[in-house]
């Protein structure tokens, strides 16, 4: 087995007994990344120079002994949301193309004082908005099980570049299901934990009560080593929670015992393909032959979801983007275009004696706004950015924003209900199918909201939750199986994961990629 191909852990042991370096385990990623990468679209960016310096150092203390961090000597990809100081975070935008950070968000600094190797940064769906990583503005990401389907989204560069080899860790982030979904579709493992235990500092922000920063990763194990790097309470973001972060690197490998599973009625119903509802089943049934116990349970609400959270959603992200205006963030169109454009209508106007109209042109700093707006923001950013700001508009709030926020409430009240009822976990489908062809959905956004049917509840109740694969289509794409938790119990998740992959071998599995 090639370097490249062994789990976070196993490349742990190799580094720590001293079997392999940093910078060979650099090296062998940055050669794959340079035979693969081509094909798949990951990576945005790989920085190898900046890398192999990194790897050398942390080797190099090594060396002298020195007490190193739990990611001591890995490298990792991170999506290109993220602020690294000095590096671009653009989002997949032209409106942030040229956007160098002048700080470290917290995932960043935590990878660092983890001595993680920044490998390079991956591509995303415009701002996370979107399903399939189609909306970039900078190039298409594949799905390395089909390279002509996606690899989901919005963290699509995210899952692909660990499902191709070319990084055993990378971090995405998940505001419906952009860690999860993608996972699914791509054959890893992918968790978005509770609302508020990873810091949003730094995080380009989309939608601010539901954006969270999540590890990606091929086994439970490697995910609960770099949830353990990057959680934590921070007061640098104030709906952070103040709570210590448990050792999940160390209790990933204890079984569960006495486990009870939820499978909420509304899942397994209308939508939901035949071959990733009998991968699910057979899913649900090695848990039992573990000893789980399956209860049936009720979510009322769940078919509000996909509509409460594209009210939410838009609303928050009308609002999170109103700073890129050209003058104070982002992309700004060319001035010095906009003030000849100006003059050129008001000579004219006054020549056609029209001389009200010329004196109330909208102002050149008006026209800049719009302009850098227009020529920085794809389609679907502009489409959320409109529906958010309608939902918020004094005629709508109270029956959209409003009305939203209260059905968000119950839809929080069934998972209560559920943990209420002695269930440890809601266990279903992460996705209703399989990846879908490139092209396929991406001029009806209907469709590609359904795509977060069973993903976006978790995000509005705030709650965590993990996809692990858990079998394969007839056409050999990768399934997913979907499980959640009560807050803060993403050591559940990852234990009850992490014993499905002792039972199963499908997160093993790999695409033949020449
Ligand atoms: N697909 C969802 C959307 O487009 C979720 C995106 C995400 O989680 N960032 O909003």
């Amino acid at each position: 087995m090639a370097l490249y191909q062994k789990t976070a852990t196993e490349l742990l042991g190799l580094l720590s007994s001293g079997q392999v370096t940093s910078e060979e385990l650099t090296r062998a990623y940055a050669e794959r990344i340079a035979n693969i990468d081509k094909q798949v679209g990951a990576y945005l960016r790989v920085d190898v120079d900046g890398a192999l310096e990194q790897a050398r150092v942390i080797d190099a203390r090594r060396k002298r002994g020195e007490k190193l961090g739990l990611l001591a000597g890995l490298p990792v990809a991170v999506k290109d949301l993220l602020t690294a100081r000095g590096d671009l975070a653009t989002c997949a935008s032209r409106m942030l193309e040229n956007y160098r950070a002048t700080y470290d968000s917290t995932v960043v600094a935590k990878l660092r004082a983890a001595d993680a190797v920044l490998l390079g940064r991956t591509n995303m769906d415009e701002f996370a908005m979107g399903g399939s990583t189609e909306n970039s503005a900078f190039q298409k990401t594949r799905n390395p099980w089909d390279l002509e389907r996606t690899p989901g989204g919005s963290s699509g560069g995210a899952a692909a570049c660990v499902a191709a080899d070319e990084a055993c860790l990378s971090i995405g982030t998940d505001t419906g299901g952009s860690i999860r979904q993608p996972a699914a579709l791509c054959g890893v493992t992918g968790l978005k934990p509770t609302y508020g235990s990873v810091s949003r500092y730094g995080l380009i922000a989309f939608a601010s009560s539901l954006d969270q920063a999540g590890p990606l990763a091929r086994t439970a194990e490697d995910a609960a080593l770099l949830l353990e790097a990057i959680a934590g309470h921070d007061p640098q973001d104030a709906t952070s929670i103040n709570a210590p972060v448990p050792q999940y690197s160390q209790t990933v490998r204890e079984p569960l015992k006495g486990l009870t599973l939820g499978l909420v009625r509304e899942h397994f119903a209308a939508g939901l393909e035949s071959e990733t509802e009998a991968a699910v089943r057979e899913a649900i049934k090695v848990y039992e032959s573990l000893g789980a116990r399956v209860k049936e349970v009720s979510f009322p609400h769940a078919k509000y979801g996909v509509a409460v959270y594209y009210i939410i959603a838009p609303c928050e992200a009308s609002s999170n983007l109103a700073r890129y205006d050209g003058i104070h963030y982002g992309r700004r169109t060319d001035e010095a275009k906009v003030a000849a454009e100006l003059d050129a209508e008001r000579k004219e106007l006054l020549a056609a004696g029209k001389k009200r109209e010329a004196e109330t042109l909208d102002t050149s700093l008006v026209r800049l706004y719009r302009k850098s707006r227009a020529e920085g923001f794809g389609p679907e950013v502009k489409r959320r950015i409109m529906l958010g700001t309608y939902a918020l508009s004094s005629g709508y709030y109270d029956a959209y924003y409003l009305k939203a926020l209260k059905v968000r409430r119950l839809i929080r009240q069934d998972y209560d209900a559920a943990f209420q009822q002695g269930i440890d976990l809601i266990a279903g489908p992460c996705t209703a199918g399989p990846a879908f062809k490139l092209g396929e959905k991406v001029d009806d956004p209907l469709a590609m909201y359904l795509v977060d049917l069973y993903t976006v509840s978790a995000n509005l109740a705030g709650v965590g939750g993990i996809s692990i694969p858990c079998g394969f289509s007839k056409t050999g794409l990768p399934i997913g199986l979907q499980l959640q938790a009560p807050p803060l119990e993403e050591d559940k998740l990852l234990r009850a994961a992490h014993m499905f992959q002792t039972a199963t071998d499908w997160h093993t599995r790999r695409p033949a990629l020449a």
